[in-house]
């Protein structure tokens, strides 16, 4: 394995770092992890970075010029996210660029390629995914949302839950059961869902942070033309777990991860009574650092595998793993530096980085199940990568 990156790629990685600077605010990344940018700032932002990327191809670089990309390799594109998550950029995640759109350029007719991905591609539309339900998570395949096909149109009922950013979303990527008397795994179909049909409502969901970026999705009686299935009817789940295994390099969680060690190294060095009064985190910090470099190798082994050709698998799940758990590691080193100190709500005296380690905590704690927990990463890996029995 070769990880230098080309002189083609630092130019690229350079002039989008400085594209992004230019475009965010003043001090953006560290507002952002003080937790100082308010709700509607940090909307506005996002869509002035969507429109800003899209206007220069950049948003879905990946895909080919006359879908609105910029052809990127697939190694640029992970550069991109890096950049993105060490910036915090808001809307880093994008799930319509990353997963949906490639899906309908799998599985799409030509005209669904037409119609959707270049209105991604400019940032006009906004997806969110609708997989998981309350019986139906790491064994997705369990959905029961069903979808009744009545002459040139599928009705759609049943309910989604965790779905990411769908209180913003204008589609939803839906999977639902189209044929409940199949075996389980071939009775799921994948559709496009406009989010203002009626009969589709949303709810937020609060999570642990406070945050409000996860809702429940209903359907009731919500009538989609027949045109808005992808694929072939009872094929979904193939497409979906195909659109899952696309290799996703998972290199954000590093660069956040970099970003958040980075304040911490820093503010050991302001305070070196905070070193003093909790020894052990100089070693804490120094395996965090020695850790981060190790993931790198990870996440960038992914691209590294696609641009040489072959097919990652169960690398892009060692990624997804290590970085999650790296996060979780990361927020700990932070709460046993900081100590008490690091709950105490920013406005007081004795409160160290804004709380920003005790909110880091908290979030993190999803990390390990956004995307399939640890525990489904580590069966992957031990069968597919290892080829290891199934217990
Ligand atoms: C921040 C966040 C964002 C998300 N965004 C979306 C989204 O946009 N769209 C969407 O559809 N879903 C989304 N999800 C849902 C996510 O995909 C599911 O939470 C995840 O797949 C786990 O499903 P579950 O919550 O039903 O847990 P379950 O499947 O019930 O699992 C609970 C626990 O049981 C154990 N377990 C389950 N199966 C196994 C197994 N086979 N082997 C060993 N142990 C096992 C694990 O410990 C697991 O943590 C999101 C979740 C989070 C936390």
């Amino acid at each position: 394995m070769d990880f230098t990156f080309t002189p083609d790629e630092e130019r690229f990685r350079a002039d989008l770092r400085a594209f992004l600077q230019a475009r965010l605010p003043e001090r953006w990344s560290d507002r952002a992890f003080l937790g100082e940018v308010p709700p509607d700032e940090h909307e506005a932002v996002e869509l002035a970075i969507r429109r800003a990327l899209a206007d220069r191809h950049w948003l879905a670089a990946g895909w080919p010029e006359d879908l609105g990309g910029a052809n990127a390799s697939v190694m640029q594109q992970a550069i991109q996210q890096d950049e993105a998550a060490y910036l915090a950029m808001p809307g880093a995640v994008n799930a319509g660029v990353q997963w949906v759109g490639p899906a309908i350029q799998m599985f799409g007719s030509a005209a669904q390629r037409d119609l959707y991905l270049p209105r991604i591609a400019r940032g006009e539309d906004v997806w969110c995914t609708l997989y998981s339900e309350p019986g139906a998570g790491s064994d997705l395949a369990a959905l029961q949302t069903r979808a009744v096909r009545d002459g040139d149109e599928y009705i759609l009922n049943g309910s989604k839950i965790w779905a990411s950013g769908a209180g913003r979303a204008t589609h939803g990527w839906l999977a639902a059961r189209t044929d409940p008397a199949a075996p389980k795994h071939r009775g799921i179909s994948t559709f496009a869902v406009p989010m203002d049909t009626p009969g589709v409502s949303v709810r937020p969901l609060v999570d642990l942070d406070g945050g409000t970026d996860l809702s429940e999705v209903f359907f009731e009686d919500a009538r989609i033309p027949a045109r808005n299935l992808i694929g072939a009817e009872g094929r979904g789940w193939y497409q979906v777990t195909e659109t899952l295994d696309r290799a996703r390099s998972g290199v954000e969680a590093f660069a956040e991860g970099k970003a958040n060690l980075e304040r911490l190294v820093a503010a050991a060095k302001d305070e070196s009574s905070l070193i003093a009064k909790s020894p052990n985190a100089r070693y804490e910090i120094a395996d965090r650092w020695i850790e981060l470099e190790v993931g790198y190798q990870v996440a960038y082994r992914v691209p590294y595998l696609e641009a040489q050709g072959e097919t990652p698998n169960h690398e892009a799940n060692v990624s997804k793993l290590y970085g999650s758990e790296l996060t979780q590691r990361i927020a700990n080193t932070g709460m046993h530096l900081l100590g008490m100190a690091s709950q105490v709500a920013p406005g007081s005296p004795y409160a160290r980085l804004g709380g920003a380690f005790a909110r880091l905590y908290t979030r993190a704690a999803a990390a390990t199940i956004a995307g399939g927990p640890s525990e489904v990463q580590r069966n992957v890996i031990a069968q597919r990568g290892l080829g290891l029995p199934r217990s």
